[in-house]
């Protein structure tokens, strides 16, 4: 396994990191949506194409920039506002603008975003129970119709219900220009058929949830659908839907690894004279280094660790999510018996060469001078295999 960033000298080996604020999205949550009940196929087509998308571009800079803390700067439940122009609407009254809370929508009816336009449709007609589909998306409109209506123009006995919107030159007012507000034809469809609902627009709707919380259920999640839109999503929907509110709001496994320099530079601010080691793949080059491994101690852990007994246990966890890395770790116990972390390296398998990197590192950066050293282990060979060759870690005891 690799993982790669594309990052110049701030890779090398020799600096220093941070304080046991690991990555949240590392442990994000990984439910077997198989165990769910509900095995009904769904779509994943949006054809509100505007709805909730996040780009994981790699920066390929000389200076690291400043590491962006997550947040509301990923919630876009409403599109971008921080394009948004406002306008005064105090100049403009008798204006109507469109309200999440009211859920309604009239002819002239202002709207901030195209987004917003398309949110506003879809959980208009998912309230009435009702499909559309869009007819025209260009860039400065937009238009829907029933999904029973013919393709091209309407034909007789076709439900007329139709909204087109318009856009001003500067795209941040957007106006409903055409309304046909009342569906005529026999189209009623359950809550969980609804193919509007997608699991993009539950996303959307549970950005705020998953942003506080990325350990949240499936069931609470369909719980929370139904008590606020009233209808029934299947466990599956739900699952995919809760993955891309992860995505939204702290972006994609790949960008999160693309993400660790700066991520590490900034700890490495906020957080001098800790150590940070990198290992790279030996295929990585000048401008695409392919990060293998990664050992971090905290200075404070250090010191203190200094004045604890001399005793550390090592062990190693998975890393759950699309990259499947290990995460070892050493801690020691403090005179209140206390557990105090120490060192942490995320690798990619527990192997002798791995446990060997961490065990060196360890010995470098974190015992030190200390003559004596007790390991507590599960023994993994690649532990047993390095102490055999420590002169400064003694075999002191074992679990
Ligand atoms: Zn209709």
């Amino acid at each position: 396994m690799q993982y790669q960033h594309m990052e110049k000298g701030l890779v090398d080996e020799g600096l220093s990191a941070d304080s046991g604020n690991s990555d949240s999205s590392w442990h994000a949550l990984d439910e077997d949506y198989e165990s769910g009940s509900d095995s009904e196929d769904i779509s994943d087509d949006d054809s509100d194409e505007n709805l909730g998308t996040n780009n994981d571009e790699c920066h390929t800079q000389e200076d690291v920039p400043a590491y962006q803390p997550r947040g509301m700067a990923f919630f876009n439940d409403l599109g971008n506002y921080g394009e948004y122009d406002p306008m005064d609407r105090s100049d403009k009254d008798g204006l109507i603008y469109w309200n999440k809370e009211k859920n309604d929508i009239q002819l002239h009816m202002y709207f901030e975003s195209k987004e917003q336009v398309t949110k506003a449709v879809t959980m208009w007609s998912i309230a009435q129970q009702r499909e559309f589909k869009v007819i025209e998306s260009r860039k400065r409109t937009w238009a829907a119709k029933c999904k029973t209506a013919s393709s091209g123009r309407l034909a007789a006995g076709d439900c007329d219900w139709s909204i087109r919107v318009r856009g001003n030159e500067s795209l941040t007012v957007w106006n409903v220009t055409k309304w046909v507000k009342d569906h005529v034809c026999l189209g009623e469809i359950s809550g969980n058929n609804n193919r509007n609902h997608t699991s993009t627009v539950i996303a959307n709707q549970i950005m705020h949830l998953i942003e506080n919380d990325p350990g949240h259920k499936v069931k609470q999640i369909q719980a929370y659908v139904k008590n606020s839109l009233k209808v029934d999503i299947t466990y599956k929907k739900v699952w995919y839907a809760r993955r891309k509110a992860i995505v939204l709001a702290y972006k994609s496994w790949a960008s999160n690894f693309q993400q660790l320099p700066q991520y590490v530079a900034e700890l490495l601010r906020s957080n001098p004279q800790t150590v940070v080691q990198w290992l790279h793949h030996p295929n990585s080059i000048e401008d695409v280094k392919i990060f293998k491994y990664i050992f971090w101690a905290f200075r404070p852990s250090i010191d203190a660790f200094h004045m604890c007994r001399p005793v550390l246990c090592v062990d190693g966890t998975h890393l759950r999510g699309e990259y499947r890395g290990k995460l070892l770790i050493a801690v020691a116990l403090d005179t209140n018996n206390q557990i105090l972390p120490v060192a942490y390296a995320i690798v990619d398998e527990e192997t002798i060469q791995s446990w060997g990197w961490f065990m060196e590192q360890l010995r470098h950066h974190v015992v030190r001078d200390l003559e004596t050293v007790c390991i507590i282990s599960d023994r993994h060979r690649g532990i047993v295999n390095d102490m055999s060759e420590s002169p400064l870690l003694q075999v002191g005891c074992w679990i």
